[in-house]
Parts: C-alpha cells; structure tokens; sequence
C-alpha cells in the first residue's frame, strides 16, 4: 500500500478549521485523506512518498457549481450584450457549427484553465457531452455533466431524453468514480411544461438529480408571469421539478416567495456573479438565500459569458460584491464566500458529505497555494490572504483522488500545446 505525505506550511481544513504553520497530509491508496495533522507528522515510516511543500498552504479543491466548458471555444465571441442578443446573435449560430471533435477540445481547454486556478471539480451543461466526458477521464479532473436539454416539438423533446438516458447509462460512476451525471433541462422558456413534467419522472427512475437555468434575467420573469400567471420557480415547481433534488442556476430574480419556496423544496443554489454583471442580468439575493437556509453553491458559468473559469476570482468579488449591494461590510463575510466555494459547492452538485473539505476520510481532491507569494505575506488569517488577496499564479499544485494533476504549474494530464493547436484550428473552422 502505497501513503504520499505532504508536509506543508499550513492547511485549511474547512472554512472553521485552519492550521496556520507546519502541518501534514497524509493521503492513501484510494485516494483519500488519512490523516491531516499540526506540527510534524508523527511517523515517516507509514508513508511511502514525501512531498516537501513546506512553502504551500493547502485547501479543499474548489468545486465550480455552474457552467458550460467547452464554451471556451466562443471566449470573447459575444461581448458587450445582453443576454437575449448574445445568445440569440452569437451564441447560438456559433454553437450550430460544433462538432463532437471541437467539444473534446474545448472541454480540455475549460479542464486546463480550472485546474491551473485550483479547481478539482465542475458541474457542466452542453452537447456531446460523450466527448466532453472523455475529455474529463483524460484530465483527471471531478465532474457532475448533463446533456443540456431543449425541447419545443414532440422530436426535440424524444430526441433529448434518448441522449440523457444514453449518457448517465454510460457515464454516471465513471472515470473510477470521478464523473456523476444529472439531468440538464435548460430552462423553463426552452422546455415546456409536459418536458418538464417528464424530465421530472426521468430524475425519478433514473436516480439523478437535475440541474437547470432559472430566473435567470427579469424579462424570463416577466414573461413567466404573462404565459404562466406565476414566477419561473413557481412554474417549475408546478410541473413538479422541485420534488426531486435539484440544482439551480442564477436566480438572480427571486422574491421573498420564491425563496420560501427553494427553501422549502431543499433546492439548491448556483451563484455566477462575474457572468449575472457581465450580461446586465442584476444581481442575486445572496444573502437573503444563505439566511433562508440555501445551500448556495458559487460557479463560474461559461467562458462566454465570464470570460474566464477561475474560481478564486468568483470568490473574491462573491465575497465583495454584496457588501457593495447592500452597503453592509458583514454581508458574506470570508468563511462564507469560502465555504460557498468549496463545501456548499460541493453540496450544491450532489456530491457525498465530505467533498469540499480536508477532513480525515475525504477524498483528497486538494490545492496547494504558494506561502512565499506577496499574496500570503504577510498572513494574519489565512482564509484572508485567500478570499481576498490570492490569484491563479498562486496555484502550485492540484491533486484529484490522490494523483497529482498539476504539479509545480504544470499539468500532467493535459497536453496544453497539441489543446492549443486544435482549439486555434477549430476557431478557424467556427469563425469560418
Ligand atoms: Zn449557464
């Protein structure tokens, strides 16, 4: 039996449990995390690896609870729109001209980018999501992946649920236990109410959960009301969505009702700050949320709409942005904004209690962040120097159930160049 020790310059262990000094980790055979201790580790004979990281502070990985990867391949396609214009205008005509080939490639590209900025897991929502999956086995990489849905004909609608059956038949438990799978109907104005209902009967025979756009911009509300009489979440709930475990992404619109309501149905939450400002869509009622109860996750969304994937910056302006909103300087304090990127996010996708923290007996899906950064110096609360000063170049390692996928800001798993040279070929053949 193999055990790495990684001895360290101190460890967040969860957003209520920090070791500020010299600390140890030690990880097993199946990935998981033996023991986490202060000072010295005890015994270097249990272990048959060592990795001095003495200069890195290690963290949960950061779970990514929103997005659409291989929409790297439209970064900067569509800027300077709102959200109706750049889907319609841009998003849409491009994605028209995806194949299953450039959805490969721009799933790795999105796998680089977060694993380079210390995320371990993403939740996605796209098409050829075989190939999408592949990309995630090939990374080394956690993933929670849907096959978005759309239906408006009675075609559309058949042709959806045969790809999502197919898909978490063949993915849900794969790349040893790394992928999940949900359901992924868009949102409730691009599936009707019958879809709904029967997505909702498929999450209950196929024992998966749904993720899903709601009240995403005023206008879907506006126009929920005039077509339902009632809010999007109102609407979903009525077509009995909300009765099984579900993911939501955005509400960014939602009244005290709604929230009465999400509470009530367990519904969990993704908030994507940087991509709700960048289309003009508002800004979610965070706070409210959490004291209702929410498990809020936060999440990136695509790299159209971002145009990056990197959490740590996510954090930092969700930890910012509702002090602002709100003028009150308490509003998602660090632990909070922490916490949501982490534990709530892992929550939030579904994956088992443990994710999302170091705790002895999670896997050990952690980062390691470089102490010697001026980012770090100098440190009067570790959760601090990370919420609100530490960036991607501060990413020194990345480990996913134990392995190494970037180690001293390289990855191990990805072939960056060759994704480079394809994602620039397929760009051509997009624009073209
Ligand atoms: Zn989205």
């Amino acid at each position: 039996m193999t055990r790495t020790l990684i001895k360290l310059g101190g460890i967040v262990i969860s957003s209520q449990e920090t070791y500020d000094g010299p600390s140890y980790i030690l990880i097993n055979d199946d990935g998981n995390i033996e023991q986490v201790g202060f000072g010295d580790y005890p015994g270097d004979a249990r272990a048959t690896a060592i990795v001095d990281r003495r200069h890195a502070v290690a963290i949960p990985g950061l779970v990514n609870s929103h997005g659409h990867a291989a929409m790297t391949l439209l970064r900067g396609i569509g800027d300077d729109l709102p959200l109706k214009a750049w889907l319609n205008d841009r998003v849409l005509p491009t994605e028209e001209k995806l194949t299953s080939d450039a959805v490969y490639w721009g799933t790795l590209l999105a796998a680089w980018e977060m694993i380079g900025s210390g995320t371990t897991c993403f939740t996605d929502m796209y098409m050829f999501m075989h190939d999408a999956a592949k990309a995630v086995s090939e990374s080394g990489m956690r993933a929670v992946l849907s096959w978005g849905m759309v239906g408006f004909d009675e075609q559309g609608q058949e042709r959806a649920i045969r790809n999502s059956r197919e898909f978490v038949g063949r993915w849900h438990g794969g790349a040893d236990g790394r992928i999940t799978t949900t359901l992924g109907p868009h949102a409730p104005y691009t599936c009707p109410p019958d879809f709904l209902r029967r997505i909702a009967e498929l999450s209950g025979e196929l024992r998966v959960p749904v993720q899903i756009h709601l009240s995403e911009t005023r206008v879907e509300v506006e126009n929920s009301m005039r077509d339902w009489g009632m809010s999007p979440i109102a609407h979903v709930a009525d077509c009995g969505l909300l009765d099984g475990p579900v993911l939501a992404a955005h509400c960014v619109h939602v009244s005290p009702e709604d929230i009465d309501l999400m509470a009530a149905k367990g519904v969990r939450v993704a908030h994507n700050p940087q991509s709700n400002l960048k289309l003009a869509s508002g800004i979610a009622p965070i706070v409210a949320m959490h004291e209702a109860g929410l498990t809020i996750g936060l999440g990136t969304d695509g790299a159209a709409s971002n145009n990056n994937l990197d959490m740590l910056e996510e954090l930092r302006l969700a930890a910012t942005l509702h002090k602002g909103v709100l003028q009150q300087a308490t509003a998602i304090p660090a632990p909070v904004a922490f916490q949501m990127a982490t534990e709530d996010s892992a929550k939030a996708v579904f994956l088992p209690p443990g994710h999302g923290t170091l705790r002895t007996g999670s896997s050990a899906d952690l980062v390691l962040l470089d102490r010697r950064s001026p980012h770090f110096i100098p440190s009067h609360s570790l959760l601090s120097n990370i919420v609100y000063a530490a960036g991607e170049g501060d990413v020194l390692d990345v480990y996913v159930q134990g392995v190494p996928v970037l180690q001293n800001k390289e990855c191990t798993t990805i072939d960056t160049e060759r994704v480079t040279y394809e994602v620039n070929r397929i760009k051509d053949q997009l624009v073209g």
